[in-house]
């Protein structure tokens, strides 16, 4: 059977793409990798997820636990998130709160809730993979959000073409993939342009409870509500998850937002997948009200030392000609390579001869620029790896050029 004739046009988008294919291959022991981007499992919290989930599944609580329950989330996680969203500055209620399945799956909806074919998402060059991913499914067109030009709200309008320019979205601190946070300003200054346009903004704030150092700054939701009162008259759409700060593995996340947006939204999680499992809420809901401040605390500990020993190796080991970013938390340093480079054909040579993997940083790019950068984690490997692997790494770097 031609299964291709069958398959919606959207699928045209979705291509596994060739860095994912050759990420498999990761597996070996031998290979030093700084690819993944994902929380190290000797920091999860498993002993109190024990007891989570043996307390949600006593005589009293199972009939919660493994019942279906609503599309909104379960109230106390959303009631602990409410307090959470308080500290940084956003009063809301439990209706400005849907859980989702993780951050990614609110991307999606987000998707779905506000692409129509043709329509333009502004991001940025580069931005997260899994966001474009996401997107791709509803056949946007790309503008790079680039707040630190003073492009006009009319250019972005007029480079849409047909469609109308729909949302912002950005990963405001320590992005996925560069590290880097947007600053006070440029935060106000995606909110003035999304006014102007008339357009959502999403926060994507996967990693904003992991800062080492610095003054943390105001979410672009918090701004916003400083400017129009409430929550509800706010067009920013903040995105959060469980995954880098508790486990990435229940797949909770949550949407913060207007309660039209959020009404919408439950609407659109009724008939993709009902709510999110019950019993992980639960477990999540019991894990953050008994330890989350002990917990963040401790896993930013191990990630800052790894930051620092990735920083550190990346001093003494690079040639002078490459820059990469200081990220003041979260899990990726971004390295900029001369022109003359190209980080995939980089990393196919550092598998068979350095044994060390990276991402390639072309992925980040809707039009798939950026051939000579790079995205290097710090997050699951062991500081005396680190070392070898930047040292391993910036040697292949200076036999390239
Ligand atoms: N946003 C960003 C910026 C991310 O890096 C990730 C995970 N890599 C996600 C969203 C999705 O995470 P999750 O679905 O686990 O919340």
């Amino acid at each position: 059977m031609d299964w291709h004739q069958i398959f919606a046009g959207r699928n045209d988008r979705m291509k596994a793409s060739e860095i994912r294919e050759l990420l498999k291959l990761l597996d070996q022991p031998d290979i030093i990798s700084f690819a993944g981007g994902i929380p190290d499992p000797d920091l999860f919290p498993a002993e109190a997820f024990q007891e989570a989930f043996t307390q949600a599944l006593t005589a009293e609580n199972q009939a919660t636990a493994l019942q279906y329950s609503v599309s909104e989330g379960y109230a106390p996680l959303r009631d602990w998130i409410v307090g959470e969203m308080a500290r940084l500055d956003i009063p809301c209620t439990r209706d400005n709160i849907m859980i989702t399945s993780g951050s990614q799956q609110a991307l999606d909806y987000l998707g779905k809730l506000l692409l129509n074919a043709g329509d333009t998402a502004l991001v940025g060059w580069p931005t997260y993979l899994g966001a474009l991913g996401a997107f791709n499914a509803y056949e946007p067109r790309y503008d790079r959000l680039d707040p630190e030009t003073n492009r006009s709200a009319a250019d972005y309008a007029e480079a849409a073409g047909e469609g109308q320019v729909k949302f912002a979205y950005m990963s405001v601190d320590f992005a996925n993939p560069t590290g880097r946070t947007l600053d006070a300003q440029m935060r106000e200054r995606v909110i003035d342009l999304a006014d102007e346009l008339d357009i959502a903004v999403i926060e994507d704030a996967a990693y904003q409870s992991l800062r080492f150092e610095g003054e943390a700054l105001a979410p672009v939701l918090a701004r916003e509500i400083a400017r129009k009162g409430s929550i509800d008259a706010c067009r920013t759409i903040y995105c959060g998850s469980f995954s880098k700060t508790l486990a990435p593995g229940l797949r909770v996340g949550w949407v913060c937002a207007s309660k039209e947006v959020i009404g919408q939204l439950v609407l659109l999680k009724q008939a993709a997948d009902l709510h999110s499992s019950t019993i992980n809420q639960m477990a999540i809901a019991t894990v953050a009200q008994n330890q989350f401040d002990t917990h963040v605390a401790k896993i930013k500990e191990a990630y800052r030392a790894r930051r620092d020993s990735m920083l550190a190796a990346l001093e003494k080991h690079m040639p002078d000609s490459v820059r990469w970013t200081r990220p003041e938390g979260g899990m990726f340093i971004w390295l900029d390579l001369p022109a003359q480079l190209n980080s995939a054909d980089l990393l196919a040579q550092s598998l068979k001869s350095e044994r060390v993997a990276f991402v390639p940083g072309h992925a980040f790019f809707a039009d798939g620029t950026g051939t000579n950068t790079m995205r290097l984690s710090f997050s699951k490997m062991d500081e005396a790896l680190i070392d070898e692997g930047i040292e391993r790494l910036g040697r292949l770097i200076a036999a390239a050029l």
